[in-house]
């Protein structure tokens, strides 16, 4: 699959849920958001259709994400359906841990072989002023995260969004963590969309966050776990973890972009922000052949996207990262 400007695109973000246990405050109001209604999103089997027909046209690489994925009943299901596609070679799995200590095992015999953990905090009180649900969640996100290690899944990433005068004063924190588990975690910017403009005067550049990660001193740069995702990454000497930057609105990535997302109601989202998509959920249940619309959708993905620091023009009037999987 090449789009227009010759980019090959191998890798398919799928949001099964846009429902979550949480309500991060850059990612979803606290009342929730207008879900989509149950006979709108695709069934397993529906996605299991994308993902055999983009195979065959050269997709090979997988993350399941969401709203919270680990919320959508039999998740591992579609996880063996998925990992039935010969082509396919990378499941991966975006969670904010919660509900892994009962599902860990199920989802590595399944087939996810990588797992990334939102984590913004290490300070339980401060969960409930981010994640804004009680603090037993953040236990069952630590719980989850030895849930995760203890079955076997390698590397391990945590995305920590970091903002001003919230968690900002956690990095030194976050990167000793480095130093005793296997964990790579990288630092996020946050992006600007409809729901968190409250927020804008929080943004911390990736600049400012290498600084500040420069500033704990001993770190090296290295070349850092595998994946699909550009992020720089550094180490401490012989720590078995790094820590790493993710610059999506400073420094944009857009001229390497390998992915296309599916939205849980079955659109094809060609970027990330801005408001192009392609219905796959109509030729799915009517015909049942889903590639026109994703050569269409291939055609028309933009250049790069247009996100500003501040402010949500070029978000595409996206509300939240949740609708569309992050
Ligand atoms: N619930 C899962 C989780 O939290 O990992 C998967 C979905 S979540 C939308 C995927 C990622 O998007 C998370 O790492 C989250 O921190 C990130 N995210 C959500 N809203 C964001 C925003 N406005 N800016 C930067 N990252 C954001
Ligand atoms: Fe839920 Fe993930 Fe958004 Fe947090 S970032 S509210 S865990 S979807």
């Amino acid at each position: 699959m090449l789009d227009q400007f010759g980019r090959r695109i191998d890798y398919l973000r799928i949001s099964v849920t846009d429902k979550c246990n949480l309500r991060c405050t850059y990612c979803m109001p606290v009342g929730g958001l207008e879900w989509i209604p149950k006979p709108e999103l695709l069934t397993y089997e529906e996605i299991a259709e994308v993902v055999r027909q983009m195979a065959g046209v050269g997709l090979t690489r997988v993350r399941l994400t969401g709203g919270e994925p680990l919320i959508r009943r039999d998740l591992p299901k579609l996880v063996e359906m998925i990992a039935a596609v010969p082509q396919i070679r990378d499941i991966a799995l975006s969670t904010n841990a919660i509900l892994l200590p009962e599902s860990a095992e199920e989802l590595k015999a399944a087939g996810v072989q990588r797992i990334n953990v939102s984590l913004d905090t290490l300070r339980p009180d401060r969960f409930e002023e981010i994640a804004r649900r009680p603090r037993r969640f953040f236990d069952d996100t630590l719980d989850g995260l030895a849930a995760a290690e203890g079955a076997g899944f390698s590397p391990i990433k945590i995305n920590t969004v970091m903002l001003r005068g919230l968690n900002d004063d956690e990095f030194a924190a976050f990167a000793a963590l480095t130093r005793t588990r296997p964990w790579h975690v990288r630092f996020i910017e946050l992006m600007p969309v409809g729901e968190n403009l409250h927020l804008a005067d929080r943004f911390i550049s990736a600049d400012e966050m290498l600084e500040r990660v420069a500033e704990l001193g001993g770190l090296e740069p290295v070349s850092g776990p595998i994946g699909n995702g550009p992020a720089r990454y550094f180490q401490y000497g012989d720590a078995p973890g790094t820590v790493g930057v993710i610059t999506p609105l400073s420094h944009n990535y857009c001229d390497r972009c390998n992915r296309v997302r599916l939205t849980a109601d079955g659109q094809l989202r060609t970027c990330l922000f801005g408001s192009h998509q392609v219905d796959l959920k109509t030729p799915l249940r009517t015909h049942g052949n889903v590639l026109d619309a994703v050569g269409r959708a291939l055609q028309d993905k933009q250049e790069r996207h247009w996100l500003q620091i501040g402010t949500d023009t070029g978000s595409g009037g996206l509300a939240a990262l949740s609708q569309v999987g992050g």
